[in-house]
């Protein structure tokens, strides 16, 4: 798969789409204005992203988070989004000293603004991420947590024919090989590979953790968590 998919997000406040670090920055404009017309209190904007250790990555989601929500709150909602598959254990650290953040804490007592943390879901087959905080603001948010926006379901073709939208991955191929497929060519597929057809087929879904150990999607933002819809041309 040497595919390289664009990575683009909606604004939850106007709708409007931007790239990566267009978004982070857009978001900022609304939030500025929220200063301006919630209760006083504490928030913080902050970006989820696959640990950039591993190179580039196109997955990630925007938070506003308040300062009363707990990590483990935080926790929950990166497992419900991104990452749950069999109950696997997870941690927070420093990046630095690698101190362990306990999810007890409330986001106030850990937070401030430039802070990174990093995250990691299940210590078998480990999918970290890395957290951000961009920016702080004087006001409480509208919810705990409040998902501003994420990327929007990647565009990746089937590695066969390069035409359809790809469906279905194939674990046991490398990512360079062919491991993607439309509905049609995993057909195919399941007849030539014998592991496919009995395990190794895991859905196509909107997260770094796809086609890892279980895993087949979130049970929050479910619209915006499977396969990319071809734009008519
Ligand atoms: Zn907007
Ligand atoms: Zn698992
Ligand atoms: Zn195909
Ligand atoms: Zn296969």
């Amino acid at each position: 798969m040497e595919q390289i998919p664009k990575s683009e997000g909606k604004c939850l406040f106007c709708g409007e789409t931007f790239t990566k670090t267009g978004i982070t920055r857009h978001l900022q404009t609304h939030l500025r204005q929220k200063t301006k017309e919630n209760t006083p209190g504490q928030s913080y904007l902050v970006k989820v992203e696959l640990n950039p250790k591993w190179g580039s990555s196109h997955y990630f989601l925007l938070l506003w988070i308040d300062s009363k929500a707990t990590m483990k709150n935080i926790d929950r909602f990166l497992r419900n989004i991104w990452l749950e598959c069999c109950g696997h254990l997870s941690a927070f650290t420093t990046p630095q000293s690698h101190d362990k953040v306990p999810v007890s804490r409330n986001v106030d007592n850990v937070f401030c603004k430039g802070l990174k943390l990093e995250y990691k879901y299940d210590f078998g087959s480990t999918t970290e991420l890395l957290l951000t905080v961009v920016e702080e603001y004087p006001v409480k948010t509208d919810d705990k947590i409040v998902l501003l926006s994420r990327n929007e379901p990647l565009e990746w073709l089937c590695d066969t024919c390069k035409k359809e939208p790809a469906t279905q991955i194939c674990t046991v191929h490398d990512w360079d090989d062919d491991s993607l497929f439309c509905e049609k060519c995993a057909e195919k597929h399941a007849k030539k590979c014998e592991d496919f057809k009995d395990y190794a087929a895991m859905p196509v879904v909107n997260s770094p953790r796809m086609g890892v150990c279980g895993y087949e999607g979130g049970t929050i933002d479910i619209e915006r968590d499977g396969v990319f819809t071809k734009k008519q041309s």
